[in-house]
């Protein structure tokens, strides 16, 4: 019989393989290239993904959802937007009539939108030139909560901003700074910002107090 430690690393598995199937491709060469999701997210992190990757742990199914619509009839080609002689690259889930639609997985009862993904659809509008814009939160319990947005220039300014600043670091070869978030809980790059080798030899608090031990 299958016990459960099996059945969890099966479909562990089977997660993390669909969604190396469904990653944005990039290529990590390519610093006139930016990718759109690179640029909402901690700029570390997208530089480590560039330079240095780590797989990403994938929670489960759900996960997946933007990935698969992408790759379904329904999602959109890719486009790219000119900053200078650097290409910003996006790609929306779904185009219905004028409107962008992002589709994302949500484990809360969301009374906003992430900030991360308000960036990613606005950007996403004025990458297809279009003004209105929905994300939907899809919940655990499959229930749908909406938002929608009309685009906004000084939203996208900062990501043209994110996106000079992440090709430049990438030129020079520099580590951006941490962004500290709620992302950096689930970010496989956390030991490396937020944990540092010990060489300190430990030292008791009598110690540090100078009481003898005895
Ligand atoms: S742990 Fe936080 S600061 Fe570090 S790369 Fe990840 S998201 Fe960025």
């Amino acid at each position: 019989m299958m016990g459960d430690r099996d059945f969890r690393s099966i479909v562990k598995n089977a997660v993390d393989s669909i969604g190396r199937e469904l990653e944005i491709e990039i290529d990590v060469k390519d610093i006139k290239t930016i990718h759109l999701k690179e640029v909402v997210q901690c700029l570390r992190r997208s530089y480590y993904d560039r330079v240095d990757p780590k797989e990403v742990e994938r929670r489960g199914f759900n996960d997946l959802l933007s990935g698969m619509l992408r790759k379904l009839q329904y999602g959109s080609n890719p486009k790219e937007f000119a900053i200078d002689d650097i290409k910003l690259r996006g790609q929306a889930d779904m185009m219905v009539d004028d409107s962008i639609i992002l589709f994302r997985p949500t484990n809360t009862n969301l009374e906003t939108p992430l900030a991360n993904d308000l960036l990613y659809l606005n950007a996403c509008m004025w990458i297809y030139d279009k003004t209105d814009g929905i994300i939907i939160y899809i919940t655990g319990n499959k229930e749908e909560i909406m938002f929608s947005l009309t685009r906004d220039k000084k939203m996208f300014e900062e990501v043209i901003r994110r996106v000079r600043v992440l090709s430049d670091l990438l030129k020079e070869q520099k580590t951006p700074i941490l962004e500290p978030s709620n992302d950096c809980t689930d970010c496989q790059y956390y030991q490396r910002c937020f944990i540092t080798k010990k060489n300190t030899k430990q030292v008791s608090l009598s110690e540090m107090l100078g009481l003898s031990k005895d």
